[in-house]
This record gives C-alpha cells, structure tokens and sequence, in this order.
C-alpha cells in the first residue's frame, strides 16, 4: 500500500477523484489518498502537484516522497523550490496536447484566411482577394518539444510552410529547423505566423523583445499560447502600434488574470484569451499520473521528469 497526496486543491480533487482512483484499480495499485497536509510527512510516497492559492512550498518535511507528479505541462512555479530534492515529472497529457493542437490550428487558420476581414465588414465591402495557399504561408514555431511537435504534425497535414527553434540540434528532423541564439534571427525571418510553445525558463525570458520581433516580417502574426513571460509586452504593443505586427493573440501573461486596465484587452490587433489554449484532462492525466507512479514501483526510470537546472 501507497501513500499519495493530493496537493492540488479541493476543485481539482472533485474533478480527479473519480478518475485517479479507476486508474489506480485498473493499475492495480492499493493506495491511500490523502487531500489534506499530512500530520507526519514521512508517510506520503507519491505528491501529485498543482500550483493552485496555498498550494505547498516546502516539500523538505516529505523526505520519503519519491516523486512530485505535477498536473501542469509548465512547472516554472515548482523547478526554482530550493526545498524540492525530489524528481519532479511534469504533466505530458494526450488530452492537453489534443486541446493546444486545436487552438494552435485555429488560430493559425484565422490569420491565414484573414478570417476577420468578413466577420468585421461594417462597409459591406466587396474585396475579393482570395488568400494563399498553407503552403505559400510560412508559420514558425518557437519550442519543438511535445507541443510544439504535435501541433507541427497538424499544421503539415495542411501544407504548412513549417519552420522550428529550440534549444538542441535535432539533426533528423525533415524541415528547417535552428538552434541556440545564434538561430533565432533565421526562424524569426521566414515567419509570417509565429506560434510560440516554449516554457517559462531564466533563459525564454524576454526573447521576443524589440530586438527579435523587428526580425519578423512586416506584417507578422503572432499566436502565443506557451508563457507570457517570453514576450516583452511593451516592445510587442509599440511593434502592433507601428504595424510591424498585423495581430497577437495571446492566451497567457506576466500576470494572471491580465490585469483589467492592461492594454492588450483594448487593443484592437490584440486578441486575449484567458489561458485556456489547453487544460489538462481528469481522466487521461490520472493515466500518465498512475503510469508513472506504476513505473516507479516497478523499478523502471519516471517519464517526464523535469531537469531542475534548466527548469523544464
Ligand atoms: P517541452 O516538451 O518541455 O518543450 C519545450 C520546448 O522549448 C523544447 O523544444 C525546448 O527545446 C524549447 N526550449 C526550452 N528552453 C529553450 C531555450 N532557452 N531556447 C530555445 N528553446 C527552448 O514542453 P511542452 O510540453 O511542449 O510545453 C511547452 C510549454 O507550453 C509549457 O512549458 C507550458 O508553459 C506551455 N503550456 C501552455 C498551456 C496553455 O494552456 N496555454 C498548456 C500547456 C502548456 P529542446 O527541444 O531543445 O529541449
């Protein structure tokens, strides 16, 4: 028998209840779940994680824990916890990326097709230029990891014009793809849509500032579901102002909620959603979380597990 600790708040515990304990029978794992701080810490095995108001910070009373199962793909709140010696995993979910696919296509569609040109017509006007072929529209995609790679695959099914960055060679990948600092100009250059799906590590931090967005094509979009701290918003609101950028949309910020006086909720070339680009889901999640603690059990290496020095 386990012990694992559900430190990921009661909304989240009505929703994974169900799910997380039919995992663990079909596992056929005996568990005890705890939902609440622990009298003796020493007890719990397994800390299933999200950051949520009063979530845990100091994970040094669990010295036995043997892994911190984080419900969240970003683990930016978590990685820097000097009192985290654990492994921590990060969520890798088919549901999540499944939802991230979806809003990526169609927010690259919207700005391919100039969809807003007819829903916004109050002149009633009569301009037919049909736009581009996908594969005469060139998208970029900042972070080819499991995100960035997924909504890859669906943006190439529609002939995409597909370029990547990311931090590692990937020499045998079938398109262009560049590395480091020293490739970022190049993937910024041919990117007439830009979709950016990297983590909020010290180093994604302000790379796109006034520097790199004059590196886009006149007129670029940009679609940014990964973390907001890897834009400047103030040398993205002047690029939008200038019309060096035709449209941001942007599902996640500095601070969230966005607070109600910032500009991007009144700028007419930006569109807020309020992070809800991809949510992880109850019952395929409670599958990767059980799989995980199954493997571990087992003796075999944890899947997702985040390197805290890089923070992802
Ligand atoms: P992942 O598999 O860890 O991939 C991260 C990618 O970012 C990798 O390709 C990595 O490069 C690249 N990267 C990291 N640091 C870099 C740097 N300094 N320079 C260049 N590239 C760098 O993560 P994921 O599962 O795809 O998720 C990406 C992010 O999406 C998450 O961290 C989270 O913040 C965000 N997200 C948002 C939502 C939402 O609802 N808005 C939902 C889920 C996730 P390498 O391949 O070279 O390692």
């Amino acid at each position: 028998m386990i012990t694992l600790f559900f430190a990921a708040g009661d909304d989240n515990w009505n929703q994974y209840e169900g799910p997380l304990i039919l995992a663990l029978e079909k596992a056929k794992i005996s568990a005890t779940i705890l939902t609440k701080s622990p009298a003796n810490p020493e007890t719990v095995d397994y800390i299933i994680y999200a950051p949520v108001a009063g979530a845990l910070t100091d994970f040094a009373p669990y010295r036995n824990v043997r892994a911190v199962l984080s419900l969240w793909a970003g683990v930016e709140k978590l990685a820097p916890n000097k009192t985290l010696r654990q492994p921590l995993c990060r969520m890798v979910d088919p549901g999540l990326t499944e939802g991230m696919v979806e809003y990526v296509v169609g927010h690259v569609l919207r700005q391919h097709l100039g969809i807003d040109r007819y829903i916004i017509n109050p002149n009633h006007d009569w301009v037919q230029k049909c736009p581009p072929l996908a594969r005469e529209r060139s998208v970029g995609i900042m972070g080819l990891g499991t995100l960035g790679t997924a909504v890859t695959t669906a943006l190439r099914a529609l002939n995409f014009n597909l370029s990547a960055w990311g931090r590692s060679p990937k020499p045998d990948l079938e398109m262009p793809y560049f590395h480091g600092a020293d490739g970022l100009e190049a993937l910024l250059s041919r990117s007439e849509i830009l979709v950016t799906l990297l983590p909020d590590t010290p180093d994604t931090r302000g790379l796109l500032n006034a520097q790199t967005i004059a590196y886009l094509p006149y007129g670029a979009a940009l679609i940014n579901p990964g973390r907001g701290t890897v834009i400047d918003d103030v040398a993205l609101l002047a690029a939008l102002d200038q019309g060096a950028l035709s449209h941001a949309t942007l599902d996640v910020f500095h601070q969230e909620p966005l607070p109600k006086t910032h500009r991007f909720w009144q700028h007419p070339k930006v569109t807020v959603t309020p992070h809800i680009a991809a949510d992880t889901r109850p019952l395929t999640s409670s599958r990767v979380v059980v799989e995980n603690i199954r493997r571990d059990q087992a003796g075999l290496a944890l899947l997702h597990q985040v390197d805290l020095a890089r923070g992802y």
